[in-house]
């Protein structure tokens, strides 16, 4: 059968894997963690750098296609393995979303609307994007940050200086602060003839930084979610995607949609398609990079997915494994460290029916009350 080739050895990795299983293909990790949760669940695993050159030709050669669940490989080993392979999403597509200002400047130049940013390469760009962006704004490192790491809110003057020298690694942008009414994002697959399915409009809600909780679909007008799902679409077209890609929104006060940012891979707050979905994420993401067709994104429930953080959330498993009508998802770490997503529970509502803040509270059982919901 067909090897689909995996860089990177995380949760997003595992359930590509167990989706790629189901369709008949072998799923091949290249990971630094050999008991991680993908190499967990895999057919075979290249252990090694994702730099290390003699490592990614192994891993190439091993595979038929090569997908990324990790962002954060080099120019250099991204050439290396699409001169081997072929690598979808593209390599072209990794690094504008590697990159804060090469995502920003792509989007602005797709006619995308964004916060407004500025680009600091050194102390001396900090007085002018602070006249042009107003207080307060966010000073993000333009690389590697995720859950909110990476980031310092600036509110006074004088806080400026000490964010820009808390943060590394430089350069950094700095973004206006949206008085967003809710985060939203919109899954999006293409396929390679160009044929683009996206999944229903999801609202998040953040809690230290970290993805909490994600509703399907999102409770906003008819009118917002059509904006949504039209970014998304024209992003997916204007990258000339082949795979999947998650698209990351704030709405603002007035119902304007912007994008906050773009991950080219399947998305945490994609992970209530797994129930709710005939086809999830992980299987669209599959399909799409083996070059199979892409049936429609439909969704048969509405949903509601918590994540599971820590070992705060890990000592209500078993209460969780007890509770009627919720359906648990589990990464296969070994250690709960604080912070650490550990897994996710979905629960599902009849079509049509996402209840109230209570009933939300009330469906989660023993995560629920807890959740920052009324
Ligand atoms: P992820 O884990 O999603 O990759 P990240 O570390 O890349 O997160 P962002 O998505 O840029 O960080 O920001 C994290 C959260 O901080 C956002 O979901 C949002 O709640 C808040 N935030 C970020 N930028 C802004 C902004 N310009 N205005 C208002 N809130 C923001
Ligand atoms: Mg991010
Ligand atoms: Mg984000």
């Amino acid at each position: 059968g067909a090897v689909l080739g995996i860089v990177g050895g995380g949760q997003l990795g595992r359930m590509s894997a167990i989706a790629a299983a189901r369709l008949g293909y072998r799923a091949h990790i290249l990971t630094s963690e050999p008991d991680g949760p993908a190499a967990q669940v895999a057919h075979a695993v290249t252990i090694g750098g994702y730099d290390d050159p003699d490592t990614l030709r192994r891993f190439a050669t091993a595979v038929d296609v090569v997908t990324f669940e990790f962002e954060n490989v080099s120019a250099d080993g991204l050439e290396l393995l699409a001169a081997l392979r072929p690598v979808r999403p593209s390599g072209d597509i990794l690094r504008i979303s590697q990159d804060r200002v090469a995502e920003k400047t792509f989007l602005a130049g797709a006619g995308i609307p964004v916060a407004p940013w500025r680009a600091i390469g050194a102390p001396d760009d900090l007085p002018a994007a602070r006249a042009g962006l107003g207080l307060p704004f966010i000073l993000k490192t333009t690389r590697l940050g995720y859950d909110g790491k990476g980031q310092r809110r600036v509110h006074r003057d004088e806080d400026m200086r000490d964010a820009f020298d808390a943060l590394a690694p430089h350069p950094l942008v700095a973004e206006g602060m949206v008085d967003f009414a809710c985060e939203v994002s919109v899954m999006v697959a293409r396929g390679l003839d160009g044929a683009a399915v996206t999944f229903d409009v999801t609202e998040n809600r953040h809690r230290d930084g970290i993805l909490d909780l994600s509703l399907a679909p999102a409770r906003v007008p008819e009118a917002v979610s059509e904006q949504a799902r039209a970014i998304a679409l024209r992003v997916a077209a204007a990258l000339d995607l082949v795979g999947l890609l998650g698209v990351e929104m704030f709405v603002d006060r007035d119902g304007r949609v912007l994008v906050n940012e773009i991950a080219p891979r399947p998305h945490n707050s994609g992970h209530w398609t797994m129930d709710a979905c005939p086809v999830d994420q992980f299987a669209m993401h599959v399909r799409a990079v083996a070059g199979l067709p892409l049936p429609p994104a439909v969704r048969h429930s509405d949903a509601v997915m918590k994540n599971l953080v820590g070992p705060g959330d890990m000592a209500l498993w078993p209460a969780i494994l007890a509770t009627p009508g919720l359906l648990p998802h589990h990464y296969g770490k070994q250690e709960a460290r604080a912070g650490r997503k550990m897994g996710h529970v979905n629960v599902l509502f009849p079509a049509g029916a996402l209840p109230g803040e209570f009933g939300v509270d009330a469906a989660l059982g023993p995560l629920g009350g807890d959740c920052g919901l009324l």
